[in-house]
């Protein structure tokens, strides 16, 4: 289980719904992320997503 009080200061994240998030400095706490996309040719970010994303 990761510490959720130690941000990666290397992955910066808004997502406050994610139970890998660390709300007092805006960060993810996992030391690597996965990041894939939804999309057959994705062509901007909205086409992509956070993989390790959990529900809180
Ligand atoms: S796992 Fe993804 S969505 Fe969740 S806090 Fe980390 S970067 Fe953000």
């Amino acid at each position: 289980m990761q510490n959720q009080t130690t941000p990666n200061a290397s992955i910066k994240c808004s997502v406050s719904n994610c139970a890998h998030h660390c709300e007092q400095s805006q960060h993810c706490c996992l030391s690597t992320i996965q990041v894939g996309t939804h999309e057959k040719n994705p062509t901007m970010c909205q086409c992509t997503d956070c993989e390790s994303f959990k529900m809180r």
